[in-house]
């Protein structure tokens, strides 16, 4: 399929589903994990810091690590790409599924947003699990405000499950929708893996934003080589502005 169709084939979409992941977001200054970590953070693997076993051995470790990916989150600016996204909600039925914890996405003014993943904004009390943003000035690690337990990220680490009802509504979006749009994502964990592929075999258009070749690669009509804003500009033309 060529990019004319596609871009078509998007226009007239009465449901547009996207997948995005961290890489929709790298082009913000927003670091993917597969991105080696810098500085200080250079000796520790994200996946070790992301996970409960690590906060359970050093729980100041971690909060640390999430107090400063917050700040870089904060500072970081939606891109074109999210933008554009955000613009083409205004005139088709579209649903963002996001794997990001940065919320750029609702920043560049997206309102049918499902967080997979949880969000870096947010803390979760360990105890009775109230959740509470997170001022910029916070100090590691939050306080809950009803019980006064310490609170952790509110986010989904490597090894826990991913919110049910929020999973529910995304295998549905992808399961109806005309248009399937997977971008920035390496499609290796589940369900960022399997969701462009059940569209695709419930009869939607699959395409693929991504410089590098993924899993899923194989099962889009048209795969988009490029970066998220060279890719998203070229599908959604006018849109992205
Ligand atoms: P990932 O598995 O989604 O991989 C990143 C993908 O982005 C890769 O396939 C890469 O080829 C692609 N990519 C890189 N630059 C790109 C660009 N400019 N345009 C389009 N695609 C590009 O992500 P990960 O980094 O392994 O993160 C795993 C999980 O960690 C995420 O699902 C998320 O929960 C969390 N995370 C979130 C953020 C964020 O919120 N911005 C950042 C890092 C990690
Ligand atoms: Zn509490």
């Amino acid at each position: 399929m060529n990019l004319e169709i596609a871009k078509n084939k998007i226009n007239t979409a009465a449901r547009v589903a996207v997948l995005t992941g961290a890489g929709i977001s790298a082009e913000s200054g927003i670091p993917t994990f597969r991105d080696a970590q810098t500085g200080y953070w250079a000796r520790f693997s994200p996946h070790e810091l992301a996970s409960p076993v690590a906060y359970e051995k050093n729980a100041e470790l971690v909060w640390q690590w999430y107090a400063e990916r917050f700040i870089t989150c904060q500072t970081a600016q939606p891109n074109a790409a999210h933008t554009a996204l955000a613009a083409l909600e205004q005139r088709t039925a579209l649903t963002v599924v996001t794997q990001n914890v940065d919320q750029l996405h609702q920043r560049a003014g997206s309102q049918n947003v499902l967080e997979l993943h949880g969000n870096i904004t947010t803390a979760r009390c360990e105890k009775c699990s109230h959740v509470q943003a997170l001022s910029p000035d916070f100090v590691p690690p939050p306080i809950c405000q009803k019980c006064a337990s310490r609170m952790r990220p509110n986010v989904v680490w490597f090894g826990e499950l991913l919110p049910r009802a929020i999973l529910e509504q995304a295998w549905k979006t992808f399961e109806q929708c005309e248009v399937a749009l997977v971008i920035g994502t390496s499609s290796l964990v589940e369900p960022a893996a399997s969701l462009g592929r059940i569209a695709k075999e419930s009869g939607a258009l699959l395409i693929e934003v991504n410089p590098e070749v993924t899993p899923l690669s194989k099962y889009a009509d048209l795969r988009v080589s490029s970066s998220a804003i060279k890719g998203l500009g070229a599908l959604l033309g006018e849109y992205s502005r």
